[in-house]
């Protein structure tokens, strides 16, 4: 009984009597079966949920932003009833219950965020997520080995071994965070990742728009090489203060020019010859594109109308060069597009029902004009304005799995900022703009190396396949690693 308590709070994050007699069960059948129960955890019937739904999502998402941070559970379920369910014409429901509207809230990515974080919630093991999160493990690793590690007591450098043609990457990650006047109270609905920023009555905020590094924790030039530069700003930290005179939003654009007049001139004056692997969170706002990218669910079927004029491209196995525009100026429209490609089939419409309702199905390519352009090589291929900025400075750019703040380092120096602020800030506007620079200043470059040290655990967890509380203890347990030892890895695969 003692012992299965124990291993219950380990494994689970809630205590429940039943936790513990569930493990009873298992070893009982471990010892009489030599093998553990099948789990019959995502073997029962799939019911598909409203949440799922991505236009009842996105109203979600608006009303929630609408709101600041006074969403709770309870004004949720009131909007939901209220306007949501009578209008959305998809459900005779008129009400749901208050557990679905805080389960819905986490499927949205909103967490109940107290003074103890927990890492996960509903999202991290979705399967398109987990499919992401593949992809992005299989790149950065790609990278990994072109990179320096930072291990041992000390954090001290080791550099890679590079053959003479090869340049060091190193990984530059940023984020944005909000520090609130009202960040003294414990325990406020809020959205982890995306962080739209509303002008609000009470309650001013400073968002911090900040790059770190293991190789020199901030980014940014120490007196010296300011006074040898002095055409680059000192530091690549940006500070968005709403207020009455400005515009209180955060955009792909502000991030941008951060990243072109900041970020890459002091990477480049800090490490000449180097190439920075850029890291972000995969926001909707990071995908924006250019006015002229090729961007299928823009266009029209015809010609002109209020379409943007898209740049040239090439297609088909000889790079056939094709202008999206007309003789007279105007856009070309899908249609005129498909024709030229010998892609374009008489009787076919610019969209279909099985596109609008979302259906997926990766064996449908030709069903409507809209689908067949979004699945040409060059659209396709089409990189959000952010990336486009950093490939054509000569550098890369990474988007980390949504719903994986553990992989992004710099969210462990938000909580420590954070943490200093609570202690020594009496949460005026005043106090606040005094004590956020302070506070971000107090995490020193071995801390970062370290929060660094455990996103690199993490994702060497995930890529040998241990997800999920299991990688959440061994993350905590094996704190000196950077990687996990392969002996610890046999056991751990083995509990899963
Ligand atoms: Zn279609």
């Amino acid at each position: 009984m003692k012992a299965s308590k124990e291993a219950a709070q380990l494994i689970f994050i809630d205590c429940a009597p039943n936790r513990a007699r569930s493990i009873q069960y298992w070893a009982n059948f471990w010892l009489q079966n030599n093998h553990l129960p099948m789990s019959r955890q995502g073997k029962h019937q799939k019911t598909i949920r409203l949440i799922d739904d991505e236009d009842i999502a996105v109203k979600c998402h608006t009303w929630i932003r609408s709101q600041g941070r006074t969403t709770t559970p309870l004004k949720f379920k009131e909007f939901v009833e209220q306007k949501l369910l009578i209008n959305s014409g998809i459900t005779k429901k008129k009400t749901i219950a208050k557990a679905t509207t805080t389960r819905w809230l986490n499927v949205l990515g909103y967490s109940f965020q107290s003074q103890k974080q927990g890492t996960y919630y509903d999202g991290h093991e979705r399967p398109d997520v987990v499919e992401y999160r593949k992809l992005f493990l299989d790149k950065i690793y790609s990278y990994e080995r072109y990179m320096a590690k930072y291990e041992g007591e000390t954090m001290e450098r080791i550099p890679p071994m590079l053959k003479s043609n090869n340049k060091e990457i190193i990984l530059v990650t940023h984020d944005e965070c909000i520090f609130y006047s009202n960040d003294g109270k414990r325990g406020v609905w809020t959205k982890t990742g995306e962080l739209p920023l509303r002008k609000k009555g009470n309650g001013r905020s400073i968002m911090v728009s900040e790059f770190l590094s293991e190789e020199c924790g901030r980014l940014k030039l120490n007196a010296q090489q300011h006074q040898e530069n002095s055409s680059i700003p000192q530091e690549a930290r940006t500070y968005l203060k709403p207020g009455k005179d400005r515009e209180g939003y955060w955009t792909s654009e502000h991030l941008i020019d951060q990243v072109k007049t900041k970020a890459i001139p002091i990477f480049e004056t800090l490490f000449p010859n180097c190439i920075g692997l850029f890291a972000f969170d995969n926001s909707s706002n990071h995908a924006a594109f250019r006015h002229d990218a090729l961007v299928a669910s823009k266009m029209n079927l015809k010609p002109g109308g209020k379409q943007p004029k898209m740049r040239n491209t090439v297609f088909g196995l000889n790079n056939q060069y094709q202008s999206m525009v007309n003789e007279n100026g105007e856009p070309k429209g899908m249609k005129q597009v498909l024709i030229e490609r010998g892609l374009w089939k008489n009787g076919l419409n610019a969209d279909c029902q099985l596109c609008k309702d979302k259906v997926d199905d990766i064996t449908r390519i030709d069903c409507c004009a809209r689908r067949i352009i979004s699945l040409q090589p060059d659209f396709l291929a089409q990189k959000s304005a952010l990336e486009e900025a950093i490939l054509e400075a000569g550098h890369l750019c990474i988007f980390y799995p949504k719903f994986h703040c553990e992989l992004n380092f710099i969210e462990r120096y938000w909580g420590a900022a954070k943490r200093y602020a609570r202690e020594n800030c009496d949460y005026s506007w005043s106090s606040l703009q005094r004590v956020v620079p302070v506070a971000l200043e107090s995490v020193d470059t071995i801390m970062i190396r370290k929060f660094a040290r455990k996103a690199w655990r993490y994702m060497d967890l995930y890529r040998n396949g241990i997800t999920g509380k299991l990688a959440e203890y061994a993350a905590k347990k094996y704190k000196s690693h950077r990687c996990i030892p392969d002996y610890v890895l046999v056991e751990l695969n083995k509990v899963e």
